[in-house]
């Protein structure tokens, strides 16, 4: 039995909804890394968060069980180090709106973090900072409009948490775009720059990305050239599967890390439906399902055979079809 993972020299993972949840492990997530390590395979932590360091990512990996080193994590403050040491002069002065980790991934890519538009900064940048205030918010936006270059981290409107959605560093950049004509360049998922920093760190050659979110990890993985396994612990569920554009298409499915030892699902769709495992999509004026749905597997199988019937134009979005996945997102 081939494991999906054996075509793979590395695995790069979202954490949010993938490894961890606020402070819980994700179910299955800790014994599918340690079997990663122990098949020697390379592991790198992908965050679009900048408001921590890569230390204290992989402190809080650790303390949940992910044995992970700094050097594995990946974070979009340490892209938009390099994306700026590359972008401007060195000694630009650059208005840092995110935590401290950002104004120090600032310095150290030799630029000089300032506080104020009147300071007349070259660039501004943008990340999650929950200690955000609505003056600095302030000078960003005039710094901006009057000619700055805009940087943002990324662009993740919400952010789970144990207790529910709060917003993500995308209300402020939405805030500041709000006051603009034009839009900020981003670093992180989906964008290039931070799978660029994964992909050149790692020095991987074939990695899989690992992801619970269609709109930046699967459409981050496509941008990058590089193949991704969309679990459903996290984020997003069948629907967003199955709406997903064409470049946010995952090269599979499962529903947690733990399905990287699994056979690749594949689909077989015909002239009135499709195949998935033992189940099979019927596809007439509304979509039909035969065979076992009462188990997650099953239901796994039904959604990745629907979903590439939704992406041939065969079933609507809409299909009642839908409300039968009541094991999954
Ligand atoms: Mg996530």
């Amino acid at each position: 039995m081939t494991a999906f993972v054996d075509a793979y020299d590395a695995v790069f993972f979202d954490l949010d909804g993938v490894l961890y949840l606020g402070p819980l492990a994700v179910e299955g997530a800790v014994a599918g890394v340690r079997r990663l390590h122990e098949a020697g395979v390379a592991t790198v932590y992908v965050t679009n968060n900048a408001a921590r360091s890569t230390a204290r990512v992989a402190d809080h990996l650790s303390e949940l069980g992910f044995n992970a080193r700094e050097d594995e994590v990946v974070s979009s403050a340490q892209a938009a180090s390099g994306l700026l040491r590359r972008e401007l002069p060195a000694g630009s002065k650059v208005l840092v709106a995110g935590t401290d980790n950002l104004v120090e991934q600032v310095r150290l890519a030799g630029m000089v973090p300032v506080d104020t538009y009147a300071e007349q900064p070259a660039a501004v940048i943008q990340g999650y900072d929950p200690a955000l205030t609505w003056p600095r918010l302030d000078q960003a936006a005039i710094a901006v409009q009057r000619g700055a270059r805009w940087f943002a981290t990324n662009t993740d409107s919400t952010r789970p948490t144990e207790h529910g959605l709060v917003p993500g560093a995308g209300a402020a950049v939405q805030a500041i775009r709000n006051t603009t004509d034009h839009d900020p360049e981003v670093i992180g998922k989906p964008h290039r720059p931070l799978m660029d920093e994964a992909l050149a760190r790692s020095g991987a050659r074939r990695p899989v990305f690992v992801g619970d979110r269609i709109d930046t990890d699967i459409m981050g993985a496509v941008a990058a050239g590089i193949d991704s396994l969309m679990v459903f612990t996290g984020a997003h569920g069948v629907r967003d599967l199955c709406s997903a554009p064409e470049e946010g298409r995952p090269t599979a499915i499962g529903w947690n890390v733990e399905s990287l030892f699994e056979p690749q699902r594949t689909a077989q769709v015909d002239a009135d439906g499709a195949t998935c495992g033992a189940v099979r999509v019927r596809v007439a004026d509304r979509a039909t399902v035969e065979g076992e749905l009462d188990t997650r597997e099953g239901q796994l199988d039904a959604a990745w055979a629907l979903a590439n019937l939704v992406w041939e134009g065969r079933v609507s979005i809409d299909d009642p079809v839908f409300a039968r996945f009541d094991q999954l997102p």
